[in-house]
């Protein structure tokens, strides 16, 4: 006898196998992340996959498998449209599911974490993007650190790593030691910043997601913070940056 479950979840990638078969990584409401396989979904009659290959949250049901849990049903609850129809947003949206999937384990669910997803998307699904010279605002910046903070990657911002000395207006980041550094403790290839990109940075941390849109640019010194805390999380085959980079351009 199989046991099934129901859960909420959203899409992070889908990774085509053998036959029409089709293998989805996606977050769940109460399960986290998780990797299911589905039987025969590239099929033009499959009844799950057009539910599966939107942006937006999905009611799934879930057979308890012996290696791989398998997709019984799915149901689409909440489309993002306006994801969709927009290459830019449709590539920040796949760049910032692609950093949840690769900065989260299965079987470590966080709510906190299906919340900023949900987040992010409706967000972005409502935004009016074309703010900033560089064509990407503040909003993948904010929920990437918010995600980095989820996981327990977040940087020190208010004091310095080495002397703990709360942070001044003279500070620099050292990504290898994770946080901000004084004047007196700063590392030679210690990135310097200035204190709005701090202030920015704080801002992106502790204001919710909907209000990141009124911390004014510019954005890229924000921008080089966040990429290169990602990258560090991250192997080589990340693919997000790319899909920013893209964006960017
Ligand atoms: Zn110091």
């Amino acid at each position: 006898m199989s046991t099934t479950f129901r859960d909420q979840a959203i899409v992070l990638k889908t990774v085509p196998m053998r036959d029409a078969d089709r293998r989805y990584v996606v977050y769940g409401r109460e399960r986290g992340k998780m990797i299911l396989l589905a039987k025969g979904v590239r099929r033009g009659r499959s009844k799950m996959s057009p539910h599966m290959a939107w942006f937006g949250t999905v009611d799934i049901m879930v057979a308890r498998g012996k290696i791989l849990d398998r997709l019984a049903g799915a149901s689409l609850a909440r489309p993002f449209d306006g994801v969709l129809e927009s290459l830019t947003k449709a590539s920040l949206a796949q760049g910032f599911l692609l950093a949840v999937d690769a900065l989260t384990r299965q079987e470590q669910p966080d709510r906190r974490i299906f919340g900023l997803i949900g987040d992010f998307l409706e967000v972005l699904d409502r935004a009016d993007l074309i703010r900033s010279p560089d064509g990407r605002g503040p909003l993948f910046d904010a929920a990437a650190l918010k995600l980095l903070d989820a996981v327990g990657f977040g940087p020190e911002l208010d004091r310095c790593v080495r002397c703990r000395k709360p942070s001044g207006p003279s500070m620099a980041m050292n990504f290898m030691q994770g946080g901000l550094e004084c004047q007196a403790c700063r590392r030679p290839d210690s990135l310097p910043l200035l204190p709005e990109t701090v202030e920015r940075l704080r801002r992106f941390r502790n204001a919710p997601l909907s209000e990141s849109a009124a911390v004014p640019p510019p954005f890229q010194a924000t921008a080089r913070v966040i990429e290169t805390l990602l990258g560090n999380q991250v192997d080589d085959r990340y693919p997000a940056m790319s899909f920013l980079r893209r964006v960017a351009a």
